[in-house]
């Protein structure tokens, strides 16, 4: 509704005009009816985009062609244009040894299909989601002028190339951030890799006319490459493939990723192939997707917009009370109940605890006007081009984070949209961070409310952010945010051996909707934070009672027989109470980094000795398990 608001000169700043023209140019269904195929039928017959399965059926200038295909200039142009990774990924990011520095980062890209198990598993499901996105393809290529029978056989040959590429790619659980950690610099990359020309690629990514310093970026250039081992596997499966078919892979991509700023036929047809992999029945209305849009390409005006709305300032207050209150219980269950840290390496968690700062509602720079207008000065919508604003923003979001790369980490700085109906935690920053979509019901209960509710829900997702900085992973950098270890052998190998059983315990929890279990290994960050969260919020909550009120229970609510410990985890489970199609529970399974919602709420209690406590729950059932329960923190 804000979005809809007319537009006034006088009182809109201009990101916000401009936020407004991206909307309602969203919105002019009819103009994006007749307009149809034409936008992106132009694009395709340009370099590098001409597809060659099209053969000249869209016109001559449509023709692709093979001696003047450029592999380099493809990749580039989809990953500095389109924001689109195909293949590599190329980013900035904090050095995770020099926290305080950017430096680019190379990683492996994802694929058309959500998981590696879509490409590689001989299940009726999987197989069921190639033909179907085969499909897709045929008739997307078919849509767009193509002629049926070679569309199938060249787009045969692409689904085998995305094969080809989901068997060497890295799976999850061995992507640790101490193997991936491989610093070199340009000229050592491309000896470990020659048949990709990697400083060139890099160079037509970034546009220099926006960052006049990167032109120096030359062999010398430091680079962090995350997966070697897939680097040299992709190029190896890169050069003997057929031009053609590279070619046809990655117009696909760009062709796909922009069929949802097409008209509706081309909806209808994505559609019909999400029915099958996802489940989905129905397209987002319009409305939706246009404030998805503009949330996407114009977060920090869209989050000043919903700030000024929607956030009560005083939440900062309750926020501070139980970021200190998660603080101080963390820190007196690692001095108190802790038996298997050894005192040095307890000494610098401590430090790691007080060290943790947290972000809450919005970034500051937000409510700067002058600030927000220059950062989107080159954005120039029009009401009448839906199209070309859409390009125009995955432009502006493929150059965005090359701005940091000669630039100081701003350590206490955050860059979270402020609609995020979520919360993180940055290791290289230490922080943790709670924007302002994530302080509303029925995660942020206010004052007038029982704080049973609120360290029950939010309560709990504070610890669980803060308990991340602790998990199998964040426990690995240090109280600067620099991957160092400072963990003594014997404790850290006490931690491993703890996590055995975790990880045991969710691998033995079978999830009905998506007919799997749950994948331990995967899940195991996730579920440290869960259940280290949990303790630490009922912890502080119990303080909060001692403390403030001198012992004595909030009183009952009327017409409710629950003891406020009871509401406390009725609160955390109501924040986890979710619905799941077969297909996205499937999808969860395999690529979410979370356990399904029932088993975070069954795992961590069933794991705390005050929750069975709270209910009577009699000793080895699945609520309580006893003397097998699992714990780290
Ligand atoms: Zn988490």
């Amino acid at each position: 509704a804000l979005l809809e608001k007319p537009i006034s000169k006088r009182r809109d700043s201009e990101a916000v005009q401009k936020a407004k023209i991206l909307y309602a140019s969203c919105m002019n269904e009819n103009k994006i009816e007749k307009a149809d195929v034409k936008p992106l039928l132009s694009i395709l017959k340009h370099s590098p985009f001409r597809w060659p399965v099209l053969e000249s059926n869209i016109g001559p200038e449509g023709l692709w062609s093979e001696r003047r295909f450029s592999l380099v200039q493809a990749l580039a142009t989809l990953r500095g244009q389109y924001s689109s990774s195909v293949f590599i990924r190329l980013y900035v990011a904090a050095d995770d040894k020099i926290s305080n520095r950017y430096i680019l980062k190379l990683d492996q890209a994802s694929l058309s299909l959500a998981s590696r198990e879509d490409y590689l598993q001989n299940t009726t499901d999987a197989k069921s989601y190639r033909d179907a996105f085969l499909q897709f393809m045929v008739d997307t290529a078919v849509l767009l002028g193509a002629n049926a029978s070679r569309a199938e056989s060249d787009m045969k040959s692409v689904l085998k190339l995305e094969v080809k590429i989901a068997e060497i790619m890295i799976p999850y659980e061995n992507r640790t951030s101490e193997v991936m950690y491989n610093k070199m610099n340009i000229s050592e990359l491309s000896a470990m890799i020659p048949q990709f020309d990697w400083l060139g690629y890099i160079k037509k990514v970034i546009d220099t006319k926006l960052y006049p310093e990167l032109k120096d970026i030359g062999p010398s250039e430091n680079v962090i490459v995350r997966v070697p081992q897939y680097f040299k596997d992709l190029f190896r499966i890169l050069e003997n493939e057929k031009k053609k078919t590279l070619a046809n892979y990655l117009v696909w991509r760009m062709v796909s990723s922009r069929l949802f700023n097409l008209s509706r036929r081309f909806q209808y047809r994505w559609l019909e192939f999400s029915r099958v992999i996802h489940g989905t029945t129905t397209l987002l209305p319009q409305w939706d997707k246009c404030v998805d849009l503009v949330e996407n390409a114009l977060p920090y005006v869209v989050g000043k917009m919903f700030v000024n709305a929607h956030f009560q300032e005083d939440k900062k207050e309750m926020m501070e009370e139980l970021t200190e209150g998660i603080r101080w219980a963390f820190i007196d269950i690692l001095e108190k109940e802790n038996d298997w840290m050894d005192s040095e390496t307890k000494r610098k968690a401590h430090e790691k605890a007080k060290a943790v700062m947290a972000k809450v509602g919005y970034p500051q720079f937000i409510m700067n006007d002058t600030y927000i207008n220059e950062d989107i000065k080159t954005l120039k919508f029009t009401e009448s081009d839906y199209f070309g604003n859409v390009l125009q923003t995955r432009k502006y979001a493929a150059q965005s984070d090359f701005y940091w790369l000669r630039k100081e980490v701003p350590k206490t700085e955050w860059f979270t949209s402020p609609t995020t109906v979520n919360a993180f935690y940055s290791a290289s920053t230490n922080q943790i961070r709670f924007p302002a979509g994530e302080l509303q019901k029925p995660f942020f209960w206010g004052t007038e409310y029982p704080r049973s509710l609120s360290y029950g829900a939010i309560g709990v997702i504070v610890g669980h952010e803060f308990t991340h900085g602790f998990d199998n992973n964040g426990r690995k950098y240090d109280k600067n945010g620099n991957l160092d270890p400072w963990w003594t052998t014997d404790s850290e190998e006490k931690f491993k051996e703890k996590t055995k059983c975790m990880i045991n315990q969710y691998n033995n929890y079978y999830w009905k909707q998506a007919g799997l279990y749950v994948k331990g290994k995967r899940t195991l960050a996730e579920n440290i934070a869960d259940n280290g969260g949990l303790r630490e919020a009922f912890r502080a909550y119990r303080k909060w009672i001692a403390e403030k009120r001198g012992g004595e229970e909030e009183p009952l609510l009327p017409g409710l027989e629950f003891t406020h410990n009871q509401l406390f985890f009725l609160s955390y489970a109501h924040v986890r109470c979710n619905s799941f199609r077969p297909e996205s529970a499937r999808e969860q399974i395999y690529t979410g980094a979370h356990s399904p919602p029932q088993f975070r709420v069954i795992g961590a209690m069933s794991n705390f000795e005050e929750f069975r406590k709270a209910f009577s729950c009699p000793p080895n059932t699945t609520m309580n398990r006893g003397a097998e329960s699992c714990r780290l923190w």
